[in-house]
């Protein structure tokens, strides 16, 4: 990319990347607006340590079937500014509740590889699913993958992946069921972060599940390919407290 010229009024973000001089370690530099990616003291991703415990509480998935609205951004989307991914825009209708509040999901995303680390180690890609309260705050869940068998919805998306950047697809006839993107085990990690891509806000409500989802090697190539590297490193707790939860998934159709 060109050289990082200031960009004057708060319509157009300043570009950043994952590597070089838009990487992460520059991001508080590039806009008065990304302050937070280099002050904030609770940032995300974290590292998660297994023996991480808190109180059990439980947060329920309402996870309706979507179709399936593609998109390979290079900058802005409707609702967050996720740089370089693949985002899946949703249909309305599917909810997360947590103890704060009732949250609905907007669109899900993938990182190559995965941002959070458990115990020091990454995964090869990991997902996210954006939820935001009805007075704007967000709530983001998690999910890692491991190298294993076949895995059937990222069998329906990848098809129709875009080809280049700023491309998008439309597909009313492919439905995906929302929930079958989480894990079988719901043991979660819970923790307050932020937005691991500028403007980095803070006040996001995390969950991340123990367990990894499984997708083929060529599977997540396909997304690698286009993805890799798309991750913020980990950043410091600051004292920070990861809880567990058992979240509890209902699914409706
Ligand atoms: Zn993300």
């Amino acid at each position: 990319m060109g050289s990082s010229t200031p960009h004057g009024g708060a319509a157009r973000p300043a570009h950043w990347g994952y590597e070089g001089k838009d990487g992460p370690e520059y991001w508080p530099t590039l806009n008065p607006a990304y302050a937070a990616c280099g002050q904030g003291k609770n940032q995300s991703p974290i590292n998660i340590t297994q023996s991480a415990a808190g109180d059990a509480k439980s947060w329920k998935f309402d996870y309706k079937t979507t179709s399936l609205k593609i998109a390979h951004h290079e900058h802005v989307t409707d609702i967050v500014d996720n740089g370089h991914t693949i985002q899946v825009s949703v249909d309305g209708g599917s909810t997360l509740t947590t103890e704060r509040g009732v949250y609905t999901l907007k669109q899900f995303h993938f990182h190559t590889p995965s941002e959070h680390t458990i115990d020091g180690s990454h995964f090869p890609m990991e997902m996210h699913f954006v939820h935001q309260s009805a007075d704007g705050r967000f709530a983001v869940v998690a999910a890692l993958f491991q190298e294993g068998e076949e895995n059937v919805n990222l069998a329906k998306i990848i098809p129709h992946l875009p080809a280049a950047k700023g491309a998008k697809a439309d597909l009313p006839e492919v439905r995906l069921e929302l929930s079958f993107h989480l894990p079988d085990s719901k043991a979660a990690y819970t923790y307050m972060g932020s937005l691991t891509t500028p403007p980095c806000t803070e006040s996001v409500e995390w969950l991340v599940f123990r367990d990894p989802v499984p997708a083929s090697t060529a599977q997540l190539e396909a997304f690698a390919s286009r993805l890799s590297p798309s991750n913020r490193p980990v950043q410091p707790l600051h004292g920070r407290v990861i809880g567990s939860r058992t979240t509890v998934n209902k699914v409706s159709r």
